[in-house]
C-alpha cells in the first residue's frame, strides 16, 4: 500500500501520536516485505475447509484499511472496530473476542461503524443478516403456494453524469412511478402485495455510473404466463419511460430501462439465481472487476487500489461516499417484513448482534495492538483455530510488535531533530543533556 502516500494519515483513538510521516512510513514499512509484498495476514495456518472464509475476511480488513485511507478521518468508517463500545464506556461490558455456534470468531465491544455502503468488513455482517431475512420471507412466501417476479430498473446514463444528482433524480422517478394510479392499477392486475428493492452501483468506462434497483415482487398468485409477464413489462417500461424523462434523466430504450422475470432463459427462478449471486458474492469477496471487464462495484474499486493506487478510483470511491450517505441499501415495502414476522433492525445493530462462546477479553493495549497493525483477521483466525491462551499470546506478540515500531519512530523523530540543529545552538538553548541521554 506504500502507493498511497498522498492519502490522509491514520489517526490513532487511543490517542497515541502515529501522525507523524515517519510513523506512518514505518507502519506501512511494517506491513511489507523487501519486495514490497504485503506481509500481513500471511499468518501461517493449517488447511481447513474454512480457509476460503478466513482468506475473504482477511481481504476485507484490507479493504476496510484502503477505504479509511480514502476516506480520511471524518468518516464513519474510519473509526471501525478502533474505539470501544458504548457498553464498554459506559456500562462496564467487556471488549475481547467470542465465537458462534459455528466456531466463527468475533470482536465484542468494540464499536463497528456499521456502514453498510462504505465498510466492506460491517457491509457483509448486514448484508448476510439482510439476505438471511429476504429468504426467510421468500421461502414463507412459496411455502404458500405463491410466486415472486424479479424486477430491474435502470437509467440512462453518461460518463460525465453525477453520481449524487442521478440518485436522486431516479429515487424520485421510482418513486412517482410507484403511487402513480397507473401502477396501482398494474398491481392490483398483478396481484401484488409487496416488494423488496435492492439498490447498487457499478462504474464503467465507457458509460460511468450505472445505478440500478433490483426488485423482488411478491405477487398473491401460483402461476404467470410469459406472454403476461412480457405485457406487464411493456406496460411499466412505458410509464419508466415516461417518469425517467420527466425527472431529466432521458428516456430509457425498450428493453433497458425496465426488466421484469420470472425465469431466466436457463430456467432457472430469476430471484432465486439473484440471492444464489448475493451470496456467492458475501461468501467469495468481491472480485477485482465486474465480469472481467472494465467495470467496477465499490468494493472492487478498494480491491484495485489495495494493488495499485490510481487517482481516479480513489476519486470515484470517494464520490460513491458521498453520494450513498444515508441512502438505504434494502428497502421493504411498508408492511411486508410484519407479513413474515421479520424485526426491525437497523444496520449497526445487524454488525453488533450478540455472538455466544466467550473466548478472551482484550487490554485497552492489546485492542491498540490490533488495530494499529490492522491484524483483526489474523486474531479471529487464531482464535478460531487455537485455544484462547495461544491467541493471547499471538495478541501480546502484537504488542511487542506494535511498541517496537512506536519507539523506533520515536528515535527516528527525535534523531531528525537532533541533526537539524547545530550542537552549539542546543548548547546555547541548554537542551543538549535532554537529547545526549
Ligand atoms: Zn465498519
Amino acid at each position: 500500500m506504500n502507493s498511497i502516500k498522498h492519502l490522509k494519515q491514520p489517526v490513532d483513538p487511543l490517542r497515541v501520536d502515529t501522525r507523524s510521516a515517519a510513523c506512518l512510513k514505518a507502519f506501512r514499512s511494517s506491513d511489507r516485505g523487501q519486495n514490497g509484498v504485503s506481509l500481513v495476514n500471511t499468518t501461517k495456518l493449517p488447511d481447513s475447509p474454512d480457509n476460503k472464509a478466513s482468506e475473504v475476511r482477511s481481504t476485507n480488513y484490507k479493504l476496510r484499511k484502503v477505504a479509511q485511507e480514502i476516506l480520511g478521518h471524518h468518516h464513519r468508517v474510519h473509526s471501525c472496530n478502533k474505539v470501544p463500545s458504548y457498553g464498554v464506556q459506559k456500562l462496564g461490558h467487556s471488549r475481547g473476542i467470542s465465537k458462534n455456534d459455528e466456531n466463527r470468531a468475533f470482536f465484542h465491544g468494540m464499536a463497528s461503524c456499521g456502514d453498510v455502503h462504505c465498510c466492506p468488513v460491517c457491509s457483509v455482517k448486514i448484508s448476510e443478516g439482510r439476505r438471511q431475512e429476504v429468504v426467510h420471507a421468500l421461502r414463507s412466501h412459496s411455502e404458500s403456494g405463491y410466486i415472486s417476479l424479479f424486477a430491474t430498473f435502470t437509467i440512462r446514463h453518461s460518463r460525465n453524469d453525477s453520481l449524487s444528482d442521478n440518485l436522486t433524480a431516479f429515487r424520485n422517478a421510482r418513486s412517482e412511478l410507484i403511487s402513480s394510479r397507473q401502477f396501482k392499477e398494474i398491481k392490483r392486475k398483478l396481484r401484488m402485495t409487496g416488494y423488496i428493492r435492492r439498490l447498487e452501483v457499478t462504474w464503467g468506462e465507457s458509460n460511468g455510473w450505472h445505478p440500478h434497483d433490483h426488485e423482488v415482487w411478491f405477487l398473491d398468485r401460483e402461476i404467470a404466463h410469459q406472454s403476461g409477464i412480457e405485457f406487464i413489462q411493456s406496460e411499466v417500461h412505458k410509464l419508466w419511460a415516461y417518469y425517467c424523462k420527466k425527472h431529466g434523466l432521458g428516456e430509457p430504450v425498450e428493453g433497458r430501462g425496465f426488466d421484469l422475470r420470472y425465469k431466466n432463459k436457463n430456467g432457472s427462478h430469476a430471484v432465486g439465481a439473484y440471492l444464489t449471486k448475493w451470496g456467492h458474492e458475501l461468501t467469495y469477496g468481491h472480485t477485482k472487476t465486474v465480469n472481467g471487464e472494465n467495470r467496477y462495484t465499490p468494493f472492487s474499486m478498494l480491491h484495485s487500489l489495495s494493488e495499485k493506487y490510481n487517482p481516479k478510483i480513489s476519486a470515484l470511491y470517494q464520490e460513491y461516499a458521498k453520494a450513498f450517505k444515508g441512502r438505504a441499501q434494502l428497502l421493504w415495502s411498508r408492511g411486508l417484513k410484519s407479513r413474515f414476522g421479520i424485526e426491525e433492525f437497523k444496520d449497526g445493530e445487524l454488525s453488533e448482534r450478540p455472538e455466544k462462546v466467550f473466548v478472551c477479553n482484550l487490554d485497552t493495549q492489546q485492542a491498540f495492538s490490533i488495530s494499529f497493525l490492522n491484524r483483526y483477521s489474523s486474531v479471529l483466525d487464531y482464535a478460531e483455530r487455537y485455544s484462547p491462551d495461544a491467541t493471547l499470546k499471538y495478541i501480546d506478540s502484537l504488542k511487542s510488535e506494535s511498541n517496537s515500531i512506536l519507539m523506533k519512530n520515536f528515535k527516528r523523530r527525535r534523531n531528525s531533530y537532533v541533526s537539524n540543529m547545530e550542537l552549539s545552538n542546543m548548547l546555547d538553548a541548554g537542551i543538549y543533556n535532554d537529547y545526549i541521554n
